[in-house]
């Protein structure tokens, strides 16, 4: 192997998550992993695609522009093979992710880190990864991706990632932001948390609009407003189109003491759920308030399974969290911005018939920073959308949003506004 595909193997293995095969295991179970010419520099792209075989045995193949190296691993609950890249441009037929053949119910594919990209194969069942190799282009064919899975029992899937884990790194991806500068700076630290990014694109308006984008836009016209203001100091767990993984973006927060979160989503309904309209704001929560939030819960909290994280290796924690949550502050906080915030994106904005509702968001489960998830609307909603998508809307909303955050941090006079003195 070349010290670039080493250099390309660790940093996105290394640095990403849990569980993953190293080249050293990967060779071990006969994955055969590519080595590139280290002068090959020229960026990447994927052009075509294809599925062939059955339920015992089923071929993966991706056209490329070039050789390059590869990682792949399988993960499990639920049963994914996912493949690392260096950064790839993809530009596959529209909808090919949704092809289901033999093994393979579904794929897909985009950035994971800067310099990275990643596959994602969600499989029918537990599956074998026999071979994941890159062919050279010869013969008119260009180079080749190609990985065989075969069918195979949970006992021997569980085997193998047991192997896979021995070499396994506790380490996180990198948020996409440095630590700020604190420099005694006492002012409250606010963390905007655009959801999504990278190959997770979230939700998708009729237009091909992204949840990713829209939601990246708005927190940055948020953040100058706040910024501008002068009273707070403001950090992104993302400022770019990369993914982060759940579970980062609350310790994102955490580590750097922050004073409030903010996620900020744009929900979608599915055409046979009819229409929804408007903004709401959630708290955290064990019940969801209604099944509408329960299902939204359960969409958002998938990201991490949509970008290829091993959740098998998350400490099992979340019951935990809820307890220690419900004997702080912090719940009480969270609900009180929360209600600040409605009141203030009433005159801004329009909301949704029952604008404050909770679920068990992961991202909102910080035990010691006040968290909110808000849904800025419907994707799938016409007026909505257009909405979503104007910078007017944006700056008038933005607005709403950091005058709230003020309400939220001016101390109360004592006496005033109605309290029990
Ligand atoms: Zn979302």
């Amino acid at each position: 192997m070349t010290a670039r595909a080493f250099q390309i193997a660790s940093m996105i293995a290394g640095t990403l998550f849990g569980a993953y095969a190293s080249l050293a295991i990967a060779a071990e179970k006969g994955v055969t992993v590519s080595a590139a010419a280290a002068s090959a520099e020229a960026s990447v792209v994927a052009t075509d695609m294809r599925i062939g075989g059955d339920d015992k045995q089923t071929r993966f193949v991706v056209d490329l522009n070039r050789k390059i190296d590869l990682v792949a691993f399988t993960l499990a609950d639920p049963y994914r093979v996912v493949v690392d890249l260096p950064q790839t441009t993809f530009t596959l037929p529209a909808k090919a992710g949704e092809q289901a053949r033999g093994l393979v119910k579904a794929f897909r594919y985009g950035l994971i880190m800067q310099g990275g990209s990643r596959i994602v194969l969600d499989t029918k069942g537990p599956v074998r990864l026999e071979k994941a190799f890159v062919l050279d282009a010869a013969e008119g064919q260009p180079a080749r991706l190609v990985l065989d899975l075969i069918a195979t029992d949970r006992t021997s899937f569980m085997r193998n990632i047991a192997l896979e884990n021995r070499a396994a790194h506790n380490t996180s991806i990198k948020p996409s932001e440095a630590p700020p500068k604190v420099d005694g700076d006492v002012r409250p630290l606010i963390v905007l948390d655009p959801g999504h990014g990278g190959i997770d694109t979230g939700t998708k308006g009729s237009g091909g609009e992204l949840e990713k984008d829209v939601v990246l836009a708005f927190a940055q016209t948020l953040r100058e407003k706040l910024e501008s203001g002068g009273k707070y100091r403001v950090a992104m767990t993302r400022s770019d189109d990369t993914f982060i993984p759940l579970a980062e973006r609350v310790r994102f927060a955490r580590s750097r003491n922050a004073g409030l979160f903010i996620s900020v989503h744009a929900d979608a309904l599915p055409r046979r759920e009819g229409q929804a309209e408007g903004a709401t704001v959630y708290t955290l929560s064990e019940n969801a308030s209604d099944a509408e939030a329960a299902r939204l819960a359960e969409a958002e909290n998938k990201a991490d399974v949509i970008a290829g994280v091993d959740l098998t290796t998350e400490p099992d924690d979340v019951a935990n969290i809820l307890v220690d949550l419900a004997q702080r502050e912090t719940k009480t906080f969270s609900m009180q911005f929360a209600r600040t915030l409605v009141g203030e994106l009433k005159a801004a904005a329009r909301l949704h018939k029952h604008p404050l509702k909770s679920a068990g968001f992961k991202v909102l489960l910080a035990p010691d920073v006040p968290s909110v998830l808000l849904e800025l609307g419907y994707m799938s909603t016409k007026d909505d959308l257009k909405q979503l998508t104007s910078a007017t809307w944006r700056a008038r909303t933005a607005q709403a949003l950091a005058q709230a955050v003020d309400s939220f941090f001016t101390p109360r006079v004592a006496g005033a506004g109605g309290g029990r003195n």
